[in-house]
């Protein structure tokens, strides 16, 4: 893959895929990790005087809805480098073209929402020219976005003179893809969060390379269920139940120890006002749900996590938004952040729940890509990060 150490771009002009698809709550961003996380890629391009024209998706809108301008972002980006950026008319077309040849180095000029044109999405050759008519070189810093063929993030690549992944991609992809090539051992997965179905590859890759795979979260019951235990109302879906039989078929063939829960928290109902018990065992009665492992899974697993050479971890271990079924994820996002091996932690949820407990800064590397994470750990080839290599 061609990183910002393989281009020329003093002087040049740069488009920039970045991933400023940030939560905004009436107008206002509530969270700008996203925008500070472009910050390196975009002040060393800068820095090696490049003029650059930025494009991003925000949301998925419909048409032109004002509601998802990039305007507030290009504002958030304009405090955070103290120097203006400004928001050109578009995405494409004259004016944006004349407002990209206007720029001098260091300039930095914010393209409209990409998916403001219909072609975005569908990876359209004639709305790639268009982007590619306004830069000389493409950078894409856009981890986030990767795992999707569009414009802006696949075509568009192949139709300038040089491209090139931005740091955090190249971050992104970097630790990622080295989790599998010679990682510290004993390398430890811990896999939770809602759906086996959702993370199937990812567990079969893990048990395939690694030594152990730690299972929690709702994903735990179509597995529990499998194995003959009652799993009352726990969340558990039939389509799960085929893929959760295959993945155990392939861990007793496997030489990576496959761990389940060998006890819960239970809850009455997913609700923070729920009556709840704790459970020896994991045989769940009738009208009770199983919404967290309970305490000696947790520590197991967290001595396992403590022991490790290398931690994947992603999904949370119970509905940790829900106070009372939060202690387990805790418990293991606390081994994660005091582990001495190195830790990667995937996923949109198991992110968010690092962030709540204050340990974001205390992993290796925490994934901006919830869903690119994912695939890319499956072993999928990624279409933004192939179009850079
Ligand atoms: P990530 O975004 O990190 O990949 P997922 O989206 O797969 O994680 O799963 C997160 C969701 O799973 C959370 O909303 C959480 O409430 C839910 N969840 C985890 N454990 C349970 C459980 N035992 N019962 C119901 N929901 C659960
Ligand atoms: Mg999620």
């Amino acid at each position: 893959m061609k990183t910002l150490d393989d281009v020329d771009v003093a002087d040049k002009r740069v488009l920039v895929r970045v991933d400023f698809n940030v939560p905004l709550e009436r107008g206002r961003i509530t969270d700008d990790t996203r925008i500070r996380a472009a910050l390196p890629t975009i002040e060393e391009l800068r820095g090696r005087g490049a003029k650059l024209v930025l494009a991003s998706h925000l949301g998925r809108p419909k048409d032109r809805e004002p509601e998802l301008s990039l305007r507030p972002a290009a504002e958030r980006l304009g405090e955070l480098i103290h120097a203006p950026v400004e928001l050109a008319p578009g995405v494409v077309g004259d004016d944006v073209r004349a407002e990209a040849e206007a720029l001098e180095p260091g300039d930095v000029l914010m393209l409209e929402n990409v998916r403001y044109e219909p072609g975005e999405t569908k990876d359209d050759p004639e709305l790639a020219r268009g982007l590619a008519a306004l830069a000389d070189v493409y950078v894409n810093d856009a981890f986030g976005a990767a795992h999707r063929a569009h414009a802006s993030t696949e075509g568009v690549a192949h139709l300038v003179d040089q491209a090139a992944a931005g740091r955090l991609l190249q971050r992104e992809v970097d630790t990622l893809e080295g989790l599998f090539r010679s990682p510290r051992r004993p390398l430890v997965a811990v896999l939770g969060g809602a759906k086996v179905t959702d993370k199937i590859g990812v567990i079969d890759r893990f048990l395939e390379v690694a030594d152990a795979l730690l299972i929690g979260g709702a994903m735990a019951f179509p597995f529990l269920s499998v194995r003959g235990h009652a799993i009352g109302a726990s969340k558990c879906s039939e389509d799960d139940l085929d893929p959760a039989r295959r993945a155990l078929a392939a861990a007793e063939r496997s030489s990576c120890r496959f761990e389940l829960p060998t006890d819960l928290v239970l809850g009455d109902r997913f609700d923070a006002a729920a009556d709840v018990r704790q459970l020896e065992g994991v045989d769940v009665p009738g009208g009770w749900m199983g919404l967290d492992i309970g305490p000696r899974t947790a520590e197991r697993y967290a001595q396992d996590v403590a022991a490790a050479g290398t931690v994947f971890w992603n999904g949370p271990m119970g509905a940790f938004e829900l106070e009372p079924f939060a202690a387990g994820t805790r418990v293991v996002a606390q081994a994660v952040a005091g582990s001495p091996a190195e830790t990667v932690v995937g996923g949109g949820d198991s992110a968010a729940a690092l962030q709540s407990f204050g340990l974001a800064d205390k992993v290796t590397h925490l994934s901006t890509g919830g869903g690119a994470s994912l695939e890319l750990v499956e072993g999928k080839e990624l279409p933004g990060v192939e179009a850079l290599r």
